[in-house]
């Protein structure tokens, strides 16, 4: 008994170390210039630049696939940020394709039937609610990326602007042109 005991003891050891032997041998080490890019974006996951998330564009950009104009959320401020990382020029949005109003999803909760589709489409989980049962949006983590609109089958979701006042009013980026001070 003891040495059975023993035995699987050491069968067990030696398992763990060859896995923890693996995990440092094998490990897959992060790409750090797409951990900087992605540092700089949004993180709402909106899919507005065309990417599904902002992980899978910083991956384009690092592999000089994609531009650096392509997140609106980010605005003017994560262009110039993310030159400035890559060593590149400035280059402004495309035509229509710069940031949206600041704005919020808002659900008429007497017509939402509960079906969850909107929850379920929400990539930063800003909206509550349960199945049959009422949804409501959690303004303060709403990025107003309108994911939850087109899945609504009852169209009861609608984007309230933010009028901007000293809570959300912040410089323009830059706020003194870098390279007439270098
Ligand atoms: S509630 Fe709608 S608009 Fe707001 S972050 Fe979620 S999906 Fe986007
Ligand atoms: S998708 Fe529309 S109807 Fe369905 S839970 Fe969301 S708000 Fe309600």
């Amino acid at each position: 008994m003891i040495s059975a005991l023993l035995v699987m003891v050491g069968i067990a050891l030696l398992l763990g170390a060859v896995l923890g032997y693996s995990a440092i041998k094998f490990k897959i080490e992060g790409n750090p210039l797409v951990e900087k890019i992605d540092a700089v974006l949004p993180q709402t996951q909106c899919g507005q630049c065309g990417y599904p998330g902002c992980l899978p564009y910083a991956e384009a950009i690092a592999k000089g696939e994609a531009d650096i104009n392509l997140c609106p959320p980010g605005g003017e401020e994560g262009i110039h940020k993310l030159a400035e990382l890559l060593g590149v020029d400035f280059k402004p949005f495309g035509e229509g394709k710069g940031p949206r109003a600041k704005a919020v999803a808002f659900i008429d909760e007497n017509t939402c039937i509960g079906c969850t589709l909107c929850l379920q489409a929400c990539p930063v989980d800003a909206i509550v609610g349960a199945a049959k049962q009422m949804h409501t949006i959690i303004a303060s983590e709403c990025t107003g990326c309108e994911l939850c609109l087109a899945p609504c089958p009852v169209d009861c979701i609608s984007m309230q602007t933010l009028p901007e006042n000293i809570s959300n009013w912040k410089w323009q980026y830059p706020v003194f042109p870098i390279k007439a001070i270098k």
